[in-house]
């Protein structure tokens, strides 16, 4: 039966849902992906072999019951496949948007290492919990039972919401404090709408609170409330701040005006994208319509300065980055995306400093580079080519060399708070507890800057753990 049904890869070739031409999508920050439709996904589903040790599976950090989900949607059944899909993923039309798949589940496919192309595992896992939302399958938490125990939840990210969504579905009372105006995180205020669009992660934020979570927004912990408030008022305490402290460049003439951080960029884009007054999108310090852009860094937080800065009208947008394209940390896809969309890559180049006039950045002296032996980890250190500078034109010019953690021993006044020597939080790899009583800690803050798919495994790992921790209290409770 299952024959019948599946393992369709030698006829049916791999497919994605329909890309919008290049000249359409950089006209707004909509997705560039369409939905497949519903016989595409039905066909994509079939060519899974039904693996008995599924390489998809264990390489998806929650472990998605991915060869279940692809059969039942393969028959049909798309209620089923959603029910298997949301036991183990808080948010898979999130997942299924932006995780990096060439890397996790799709890149460890046995099809794709067969040469015959990954089954197209993101898209489908999206397409199933988006006819979910649509056919009003996801319903609004309702906890069969509520319970006396209370847990504060600081930061609103996909770590913080995976862990509020399972302790309130437990009867949990959950307070989440963010600093921001609105929940997500950088799933609201980092990844632009060409990714994930902004209702989708509205929707979940809404799904929360109408399921009794409380929002605490514009709650600046450790301004508007001090974290020993937080710990006294709760039972237990969750940290899940993410990574925020852009890191920076030291060079020649770097503090000139139009050199800016790439979170303050983007943060900038998706704030005027929701209709808000941003003062310095309005005034043109964070905006690129009109400007020859150059962005420094070659991460995913690169590809969404570019992508963005081309969606707002830029002159010219350059990439500068010190190794090639074989070597560089973002996505393979991201940057195909970004050279569609007109972004030039200019690799082997490395900042040495800006040139400037009147206090603004006129260009980027740009040092050129080759790839010279291989360090401790195997990868090619550049090297400077001597006398091969040149400058390269910029008037907005966008740092994004990835996050640091804040120190948030010192800021919250809370020195028994262990940290690790780069400034992460330390806590235990399973139930992320800390090294302070009732108090864990999640996402990014632990790993440094990772994926929105790990800090959902880590919110839910943390979750599982504190309830352990009520029910382990209420049993001696009850044994005394
Ligand atoms: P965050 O999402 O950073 O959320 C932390 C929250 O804590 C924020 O809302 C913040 O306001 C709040 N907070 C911090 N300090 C305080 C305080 N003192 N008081 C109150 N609130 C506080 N990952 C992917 O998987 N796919 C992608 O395509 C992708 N693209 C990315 C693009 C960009 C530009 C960036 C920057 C990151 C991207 N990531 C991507 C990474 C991903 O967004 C993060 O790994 C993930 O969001 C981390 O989740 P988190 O819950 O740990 O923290
Ligand atoms: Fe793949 Fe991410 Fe979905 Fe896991 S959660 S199946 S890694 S897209
Ligand atoms: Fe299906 Fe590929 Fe997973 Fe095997 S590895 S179960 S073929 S999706």
């Amino acid at each position: 039966m299952a024959k019948q049904t599946m393992l369709k890869f030698t006829d049916v070739p791999r497919l994605m849902p329909e890309k919008r031409a290049a000249e359409a999508r950089t006209d707004d920050f909509d997705e560039i992906y369409r939905e497949f439709a519903d016989e595409k996904a039905k066909e994509q589903s079939s060519r899974c072999s039904q693996c008995g040790v599924p390489f998809c599976q264990s390489h998806c950090p929650l472990h998605n019951n991915i060869p279940d989900w692809l059969k039942l949607t393969a028959e049909g059944r798309l209620r089923e496949a959603y029910e298997i899909s949301q036991a183990t993923n808080t948010f898979p039309e999130i997942c299924g948007r932006i995780c990096p798949q060439d890397r996790l589940c799709e890149g460890n496919c046995v099809i794709e290492q067969s040469g015959h192309g990954t089954v197209t595992i993101g898209s489908i896992e999206k397409y199933i919990t988006d006819t979910a939302w649509e056919k009003g399958w996801v319903k609004p938490i309702a906890p069969s039972t509520e319970r006396p125990e209370s847990v504060g939840i600081i930061g609103a990210g996909p770590g913080g919401l995976a862990a509020a969504d399972m302790l309130r579905r437990a009867g949990v009372q959950v307070t989440v404090y963010d600093r921001y105006d609105r929940a997500g995180g950088l799933m609201v205020y980092g990844i632009p709408g060409f990714k994930l669009e902004k209702h989708v992660t509205e929707r979940r934020n809404q799904q929360l609170t109408d399921g009794g979570v409380e929002l605490r927004l514009n709650c600046n912990v450790g301004e508007d409330i001090s974290f020993e408030e937080i710990r006294d008022t709760h039972d237990a305490v969750l940290i899940a701040t993410g990574v925020y402290k852009s890191r920076d460049l030291r060079a020649p003439n770097a503090e000139l005006g139009g050199i800016v951080r790439a979170i303050d960029f983007l943060t900038a884009s998706n704030k005027t994208g929701f209709g808000d007054h941003v003062p310095e999108f309005e005034s043109g310090e964070l905006n690129a319509a009109g400007k020859k852009v150059v962005v420094i860094g070659g991460g995913d937080t690169a590809m969404d300065c570019l992508r963005t800065s081309i969606r707002q009208g830029a002159e010219s947008v350059k990439c500068l980055y010190r190794r090639d394209r074989a070597n560089m940390p973002g996505s393979q896809r991201e940057t195909a995306n970004a050279e569609e969309e007109g972004v030039e890559f200019v690799w082997l180049s490395a900042p040495k400093g800006f040139t400037g006039d009147e206090g603004q950045v006129t260009g980027v002296r740009v040092a050129k580079m080759r790839l010279g032996a291989p360090d401790a980890t195997g990868r090619q250190s550049p090297e400077e080519i001597e006398g091969a500078d040149y400058t390269e034109d910029a008037d907005l010019v966008i740092k994004a060399l990835g996050f640091e953690p804040e120190d948030l021993p010192t800021l919250w006044n809370q020195p028994e708070l262990e940290v690790t020597r780069w400034g992460t939080i330390k806590a235990d790899y399973r139930t992320h507890a800390t090294a302070m009583d009732g108090v864990y800690a999640v996402g990014d803050i632990v790993r440094g800057a990772s994926l929105v798919v790990w800090a959902i495994r880590d919110g839910r790992e943390a979750a599982e753990a504190i309830l352990a921790r009520f029910d382990n209290a209420a049993a001696s409770i009850a044994a005394e």
